[in-house]
């Protein structure tokens, strides 16, 4: 590719050419920096085709960028300078609510935070909570998880329909699914764009579930006796609270550790500021308020907490309550903290829940005797399976080999051993393409193979550009 094919972009799509206006545009929040003569910034799906179209006929590779806080660097580009940038952020024209069917049409370069903010008049949200605000079509990409995929699951789970522009010289316009729920008349091809990173197409508009917003909520970091004794809590928790339990966020003492020491103003409450070897945040919420055949809140959560003292083993050792703003301070630092404690290697690896116990105790086991200068700073979803891997390398800097030898010893110890996903939430990009290939390639070529055959079914093929 030239620079001048790429500025050769019809002249109303925005762009920008200039290094210093570039910058933002090319680092990703874990250090990756890339290069790229063009960031290119249309304001519809039109304008999104048209793009996809110029760049795909002059063979100019193209990284759709969203929020740009993804952690598998999957979206800037990369560092060969040819490779353009199709921003999304300009995509925030459309903001339809449906409030009778509790759901949204929104562009895709709204931030979560705007769509919720907007929503706010109608009591209602978007219920995929985490601790980055990025843009809904960087969402459906990556198939968000987040804290509260307990109650609510994750994006796909909560994506009715989508509008998407093929990756292809064509850059077909298509729009799949509907505000509609319940609809069985074929294969729900929208799934295919969700959680697949922009492979095959541009997501532009999204129609999205919508929840009643929470009307009160009670939070409190349980200390668990022993490892093990997390998962018991959790079945204990969910056999009483049933879906009252909307979150589950365990947090191990060195990510803790990290986070009270670069966030001054989070509060330290565990007795003497002690930190156990592991804590869970514990979630419970409603979206009804005060009513009348309603107990309150905290006496639900304490007495479910009273219970679990006297169960067998006593897997309950400690419960802090405390106001839901601070404790979720605590684990939304969780990131951060880990990421200012050195040279980070992080593992977003998910398990059925009892295989995150097991594993983790195989790591603590085996990681001192095979990468001595590691520390296990891990925290996650455990109400899901997620695990936050994060390994922080002490003794000096952090050479390329070493992290490559490190980061195939873990993910072949959770691939192989234990059945983990290698990318529970935050999809492949640079730092998981190399278990792709491994571990994904053989079923991803099967499935191709299907939908070589599905492509002559009809799917509604709006326009075309030209
Ligand atoms: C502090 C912090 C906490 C986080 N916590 C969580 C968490 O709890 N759970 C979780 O799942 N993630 C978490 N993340 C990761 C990240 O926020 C999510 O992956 C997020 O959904 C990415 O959205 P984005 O808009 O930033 O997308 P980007 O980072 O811009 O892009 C992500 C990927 O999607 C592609 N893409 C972007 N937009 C489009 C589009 N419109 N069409 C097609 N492809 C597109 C990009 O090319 C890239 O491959 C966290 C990140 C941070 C920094």
């Amino acid at each position: 590719m030239s620079l001048n094919k790429t500025c050769a972009v019809p002249e109303r799509i925005a762009n920008i050419t200039t290094p210093r206006d570039m910058v933002t545009y090319l680092e990703g929040v874990r250090g990756e920096r890339g290069q790229s003569p063009i960031v290119l910034r249309p304001t519809s799906t039109q304008e999104v085709a048209l793009c996809v179209h110029h760049c795909a006929s002059h063979d100019i590779p193209f990284v759709p960028q969203s929020g740009n806080t993804g952690l598998v660097g999957a979206s800037v580009p990369d560092d060969t300078g040819q490779m353009a940038v199709l921003s999304l952020d300009k995509l925030r024209g459309v903001f339809k609510v449906d409030l009778a069917n509790r759901s949204v049409t929104v562009g895709a370069g709204l931030r979560l935070s705007d769509v919720n903010a907007r929503l706010t008049e109608h009591g209602l949200f978007f219920p995929i909570d985490l601790g980055s605000d990025p843009m809904i079509g960087g969402m459906v990409a990556t198939n968000t998880g987040g804290g509260r995929f307990l109650r609510y699951g994750d994006v796909r789970r909560n994506v009715l329909g989508l509008t998407v522009v093929l990756n292809t010289v064509e850059a077909d316009i298509l729009t799949l699914g509907s505000p509609v729920r319940k609809n069985n008349t074929g294969p729900d091809w929208k799934q295919n764009y969700i959680g697949t990173s922009g492979w095959y197409g541009v997501i532009t508009e999204v129609i999205l579930n919508l929840e009643p917003v929470v009307q009160e909520q009670e939070t409190a970091i349980i200390v668990p006796s022993s490892d093990a004794a997390m998962l018991v809590l959790l079945q204990h928790l969910e056999a009483r609270l049933g879906p009252l339990l909307s979150a589950y966020e365990f947090m191990s003492e060195p990510a803790m550790r990290h986070a009270f020491a670069h966030v001054s103003s989070l509060k330290n409450a565990f007795e003497d500021g002690i930190i156990p070897p592991n804590a869970v945040l514990i979630e419970v919420s409603r979206t009804t308020s005060k009513a009348p055949w309603d107990t309150p809140l905290d006496e639900v959560l304490q007495s479910a907490l009273m219970e679990a003292w006297e169960l067998e083993n006593a897997p309950l050792q400690d419960a802090l309550f405390g106001r839901p703003e601070e404790i979720w301070a605590l684990r939304h630092a969780l990131s951060e903290g880990v990421k200012s404690a050195g040279p980070l290697i992080a593992f977003d690896l998910g398990f059925t829940r009892d295989k995150v116990i097991a594993f983790r105790a195989e790591m603590a086991r085996m990681l001192p005797q095979e990468f001595p200068e590691i520390e296990i700073c891990d925290f996650g979803h455990l109400g899901d399976g997620g695990l936050h891997f994060n390994l922080i390398k002490s003794g000096g800097p952090l050479t390329s080999d070493y992290e490559l030898e490190l980061r195939d010893w873990v993910v072949e110890a959770a691939v192989e051993r234990f059945g983990a996903s290698y990318s529970a939430e935050h999809g492949i990009g640079p730092k998981n393409i190399r278990y792709f290939e491994r571990y994904s390639v053989l079923e991803e070529t099967q499935l191709k193979r299907q939908g070589d055959l599905f492509a002559s079914r009809p799917i509604r093929k709006l326009e075309t550009p030209k």
